[in-house]
């Protein structure tokens, strides 16, 4: 613990002078959509100007098949496009990799690329992970936005489906908490069009996810709501509840489609800012923009997000907006650094399995 103290107040010091000038720090932000085409890394620093500090990057782990069979001419490029299914693509890694890595060191310094590349229904998933640290080390900060339960999303995923209850997931949050890596995961709380009053889905089981995994540090992604799975009754009671619980987590308040149900009354946005004033360091603000053309369009989730700025205490909205990030973040890359350095290519499990059966061989 002690070596990490160090650099760690090094880095926050002088990250709060470098982040003064910015409105705000992006948790969440997909450089490619669902066709693995996104915005040129250079054009979207000058989409960021002098309103976004930090950025946590990453592509988008499911490909949509373009079917010609289903679609013909028609391409889709979201997933409400086509029928055709999503399949994992591990390439986004190396993809968002390079574009970091063709960038300066203090461009660099703005960005936390994120591993997303792999299927969370694999055992080897975590291989996976390891395998992207070795091949780019010095690159990523953590792992997502991964999804297991998405409205409309899940069901599409060629193979099994993915579920809270597999250990192929727990080898993943494990390997997380070992390397050091911040885990932004995307897990609707209930399933689209539940019964009024029925308890959401997958509240215990995320929470018992949670409970399993003490020393990984997770963002959940919408707090859990999404497009057409509400924010239920008991939502914040339910968010009260988990961050008294389980102090490893946070929540990301990234997505218009969440902004609109904070807004969507001043109760509503009353109500959220109360909590958050109660818990300031358990909120960050993210876009969930995907491959932005222009500022307009990257800053439209801040703006939305106006009322419950207004709402919020200086200290907590400095938080969400913020120090929150820098706190995560920054913590994330020092472990990650230091497990890299620790664990060289050249020792990876792979490698001296490899080198084991070559030495017994007759
Ligand atoms: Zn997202």
């Amino acid at each position: 613990m002690k070596r990490y103290c160090v650099p760690v107040l090094i880095i926050s010091t002088a990250c709060c002078a470098f982040a003064q000038s910015y409105d705000f720090n992006d948790s969440h932000l997909h450089l490619t959509n669902y066709v693995q085409e996104g915005t040129d890394i250079y054009h979207f620093l000058k989409i960021m100007g002098n309103r976004a500090g930090r950025v946590a990057l990453f592509g988008i782990p499911l490909q949509q098949q373009w079917s010609f069979r289903s679609d013909g001419d028609d391409a889709p490029t979201y997933y409400l496009g086509s029928d055709a299914p999503l399949y994992y693509y591990s390439f986004t890694d190396a993809w968002i990799a390079r574009a970091y890595l063709s960038l300066t060191a203090s461009e660099r310094a703005r960005f936390d690329p994120m591993i997303t590349g792999f299927n969370p229904s694999d055992m080897y998933a975590a291989d996976h992970i390891r395998r992207v640290l070795q091949t780019f080390p010095g690159v990523f900060s953590g792992i997502g936005e991964f999804t297991i339960h998405k409205e409309f999303v899940s069901s599409k995923v060629a193979g099994e489906v993915a579920s809270l209850l597999d250990p192929a997931l727990d080898r993943i949050l494990d390997f997380a908490a070992e390397a050091g890596l911040l885990v932004i995961l995307h897990n609707d709380i209930d399933v689209p069009f539940a019964k009024e009053g029925a308890p959401p889905a997958y509240l215990d089981q995320m929470r018992d996810l949670f409970k399993r995994h003490p020393q990984t540090t997770i963002i959940w992604a919408h707090t859990g709501v999404g497009r057409v799975v509400r924010p239920i009754r008991n939502h914040l009671a339910n968010l009260e509840v988990i961050i008294r619980e389980s102090s490893n987590v946070n929540f990301d308040l990234s997505w218009d489609e969440v902004a609109k149900y904070i807004i969507a009354s001043p109760e509503a946005t009353a109500l959220t800012a109360g909590l958050i004033n109660r818990y300031p360091d358990r909120f960050l603000f993210g876009t969930d923009e995907v491959a932005p053309p222009d500022q307009a369009q990257y800053l439209r989730v801040f703006n939305l997000y106006d009322p419950l700025w207004k709402l919020l205490t200086p200290e907590a909205s400095r938080k969400v907006r913020l120090e929150n990030y820098q706190r995560l973040f920054d913590a994330a890359r020092v472990k990650v650094r230091a497990w890299e350095k620790a664990h060289p290519a050249g020792a990876s499990r792979q490698a001296r399995d490899l080198e084991d059966r070559s030495s017994h061989l007759p």
